[in-house]
C-alpha cells in the first residue's frame, strides 16, 4: 500500500498529463509517410509534436482541453481527466437528478455557481466531447441534450471552441441519418430545471470542480482522492502494458514487418448505438467518423501497400477471383474505416482516396464490399499480409 509520500508524487506525476498517448494506434506513428495531423492541428497549446514515427505531448504546455481526443481518427489518445468511465458515470448519475435531460458543463461555467451540481456533469472544455457518448446517450432515450459554455470568449481554451461545433455538428448527422429525435443543444444557460436552488451546494462543488480541472489536488488528500490516484496509475500502467506488447507486435525489435490490426472500436460502438435507435432513414451521409475509399484501377499497381497499412483491417485482401486476370478484388468494410486516410498516404500510385460520404445502407450492411484493383504484376508480397 502506497503511502502519504508516493501517493503524493502520483499526484504530481498525473497532475502534469491530462492524456495519454497509445502510440501504436497513431497511423503518423505506424507509417511516417501519414499525413495525419488532426491532433496537432487542433491543439491551441501546440502541445503536440509528431516526427520521425513518434508522437509527444508536451505535458506543461497542454492545457487538458482535450480537443485532440475528440478529433483523433484511431483513439490514439486517451483522457486521463475526466477518464471515459468517469464522465459516463457521471452524466448517468446527473442525468437521473435532472429528469430525463442529459447537461454537462465546462468548468468554468459551471465556477460559476448557477447550475445544481447534482444535475450536470463537468468537462474542463466542451471540446473535450466526442461523438459516442452522444450518441450513445440518445440511443438510451435521451432526447434532450444540452451543453453548457458560454464564456468561451475570454477563456484559455477559446481556441478550441470551432471543436465543440464540430463534434454537435456531427453527432447531429449521425442521428438525423437513423431518423432519431434526439436533440443536441450547444447553450450558455442552463435549463431551468438544472438552475441551483441551494446556493452553499454550488459554491462547494464548483470549487471542488476548479481545483480538479486545474490539476490543483487539496493538500489534506482525502482517502477518496488517494484511491481515485492509485487506481489511475494502475490503469496508466495497463495502458503502458499493452502499449508494449503492441510495439512487441510491430516488429519494432525483430523486423518482422507486419502491422497489428487494431480496433475501430468507437466506430463499431457509434454505428451500434445508431442501430439501436433505428434503421437509416437518409441514404448517405456526410461523417468524420466513417469513410468511403475509391480507387482509379488504371493507375493501381495492385501492390498492396493500402492493405498493408490499413490500421483498422477496413481494408483487406480478398480471396474472391476477378473474372478478368488483369484485375483483383481487396475488400472494404465502411463501419471499420475511420478515416485516418493511411491508404491514401501511404499508396505510392496517389490511386485511392478516402471520403467522408459514405452510404448508410452499406455501413448498416456490416458486409464488406468488394473493390476492384489492378492484379499485382509482379505478385508483390505485401499483399500477402495474413488474417
Ligand atoms: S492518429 Fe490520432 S494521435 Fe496520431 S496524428 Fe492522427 S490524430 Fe494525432
Ligand atoms: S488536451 Fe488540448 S492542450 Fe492538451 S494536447 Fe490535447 S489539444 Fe493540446
Ligand atoms: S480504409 Fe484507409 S482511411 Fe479507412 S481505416 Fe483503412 S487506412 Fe484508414
Amino acid at each position: 500500500m502506497p503511502n502519504l509520500n508516493d501517493i503524493m508524487e502520483m499526484m504530481d506525476a498525473l497532475e502534469t498529463k491530462a492524456v495519454i498517448t497509445v502510440p501504436t494506434r497513431c497511423v503518423a506513428v505506424r507509417n511516417r509517410h501519414s499525413t495525419c495531423r488532426k491532433c496537432a492541428d487542433v491543439c491551441l497549446a501546440d502541445a503536440i509534436e509528431i516526427e520521425k514515427n513518434e508522437i509527444t505531448i508536451d505535458a506543461g504546455a497542454c492545457v487538458a482541453c482535450g480537443a485532440c481526443i475528440a478529433v483523433c481518427p484511431t483513439s490514439a489518445l486517451i483522457s486521463v481527466d475526466p477518464m471515459e468511465e468517469e464522465l459516463a458515470a457521471a452524466v448517468a448519475a446527473t442525468t437521473a437528478a435532472a429528469d430525463g435531460v442529459t447537461v454537462i458543463a465546462c468548468a468554468r461555467k459551471a465556477a460559476r455557481q448557477v447550475g445544481d451540481p447534482d444535475k450536470y456533469a463537468v468537462v474542463p472544455c466542451l471540446a473535450r466531447m466526442d461523438e459516442r457518448l452522444l450518441v450513445e446517450l440518445a440511443s438510451r432515450g435521451i432526447t434532450d441534450i444540452q451543453l453548457v459554455d458560454g464564456t468561451c470568449a475570454t477563456c484559455k481554451y477559446r481556441a478550441a471552441e470551432p471543436c465543440i461545433d464540430d463534434t454537435v455538428a456531427s453527432a447531429c448527422e449521425l442521428l438525423a441519418a437513423v431518423g432519431s429525435d434526439a436533440v443536441i443543444t450547444r447553450t450558455a444557460d442552463f435549463p431551468a430545471n438544472v438552475h441551483v436552488a441551494d446556493l452553499r451546494k454550488a459554491v462547494g462543488a464548483a470549487r471542488r470542480e476548479f481545483f480538479t480541472s486545474s490539476g490543483h489536488y487539496a493538500k489534506d488528500v482525502a482517502k477518496t482522492a488517494a484511491e481515485k490516484v492509485v487506481n489511475d496509475k494502475l490503469r496508466q500502467l495497463k495502458l503502458a502494458k499493452e502499449e508494449q506488447s503492441l510495439r512487441d507486435k510491430l516488429g519494432v525489435k525483430n523486423g518482422a514487418g507486419k502491422m497489428p490490426v487494431i480496433d475501430a472500436e468507437r466506430n463499431l460502438e457509434i454505428l451500434d448505438a445508431m442501430s439501436r435507435i433505428g434503421e437509416p432513414v437518409e441514404p448517405e451521409m456526410f461523417t468524420r467518423i466513417f469513410g468511403d475509399v475509391e480507387v482509379d484501377v488504371e493507375k493501381c499497381s495492385g501492390c498492396g501497400m493500402c492493405v498493408m497499412f490499413c490500421p483498422t483491417d477496413a481494408l483487406r485482401k480478398s480471396l474472391d477471383k476477378h473474372p478478368d486476370k488483369t484485375r483483383a478484388y481487396m475488400e472494404f468494410s465502411m463501419a471499420e474505416c475511420t478515416q485516418c486516410n493511411l491508404c491514401a498516404d501511404a499508396c505510392l500510385k496517389k490511386c485511392i482516396e478516402v471520403v467522408p460520404m459514405v452510404s448508410t445502407t452499406e455501413l448498416f450492411d456490416f458486409e464488406p464490399r468488394l473493390v476492384e484493383i489492378s492484379a499485382s504484376k509482379s505478385g508483390n508480397k505485401l499483399f500477402n499480409r495474413k488474417k
